[in-house]
């Protein structure tokens, strides 16, 4: 059962100006369709033929680099696509913006902590937001194609940070890039990745309208300390 290389959720030239069509001609139908393409000729009579693709994910992370890396690229593509949206989408649940003023602040703030982290990236990998077992949110870099479910945590939303992503639209400009990124994200997805982190971890918070402003001074200090951390 090969893995499928999946459509855009959106029309390709949709996300103009901020990513133009040209870019997605590559960044899609090029680099996304080869990392497919790659891993289904290694996979292919193997027992991973017939595994999911996060399953071949956490199978392949510590002994086969070369199907890992496939594989992660297969879906963090897949999943950076349904974090962008023709004109961005910032509406979201009270309960989730409670969530991340606890966390940064304010929403402003966490997109100040994410453009630093995806700045300070050196070379190649992707910017998250993610959850932690515990469900506190945090930014994180992670290098190459490694992402964040080996190391058991939840990502809400991603920006990919390889320069394929952006070099043609942008060329060296990292930093326009990512301030353009938020122009067309799509919050609706990253509430929907939290809220199922809830469900499969029957999570609740302790509580969403008390004060909470020790806890969001020591989040933003974790993130931070954790801003120039690259997992690999
Ligand atoms: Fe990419």
């Amino acid at each position: 059962m090969a893995i499928e290389f999946p459509q855009l959720p959106f029309p390709i030239d949709s996300l103009e100006p901020s990513i133009s069509k040209r870019t997605l001609e590559f960044h899609h139908g090029k680099h996304h369709k080869n990392y497919v393409t790659k891993l289904n000729e290694l996979i292919a009579n193997t027992p991973l033929d017939s595994k999911d693709l996060v399953s071949i994910i956490l199978e392949s992370e510590k002994t086969l680099q070369n199907v890992f890396n496939n594989a992660a690229q297969a879906w963090n593509h897949d999943f950076y696509w349904h974090c962008l949206t023709p004109g961005g989408k910032e509406t979201m649940s009270e309960e989730f913006s409670i969530k991340i003023n606890q966390s940064f602040g304010s929403l402003e703030e966490l997109k100040n902590q994410f453009n630093e982290s995806a700045k300070k990236l050196f070379g190649s990998g992707w910017t998250w937001l993610v959850c932690n077992e515990e469900g506190k949110l945090s930014i994180m870099n992670t290098k190459d194609a490694d992402n964040p479910i080996p190391h058991g945590l939840t990502p809400l939303l991603t920006c990919d940070v390889w320069e394929h992503a952006y070099y043609l639209d942008y060329q060296n400009e990292r930093p326009g890039y990512l301030k353009n990124y938020w122009n067309i994200v799509d919050w609706t997805f990253a509430e929907k990745n939290w809220q199922q982190f809830k469900t499969d971890n029957d999570f609740e918070e302790e509580s969403v309208t008390g004060s909470s402003g020790g806890a969001a001074s020591l989040q933003s200090k974790e993130t931070d300390e954790n801003s120039e951390r690259q997992l690999h």
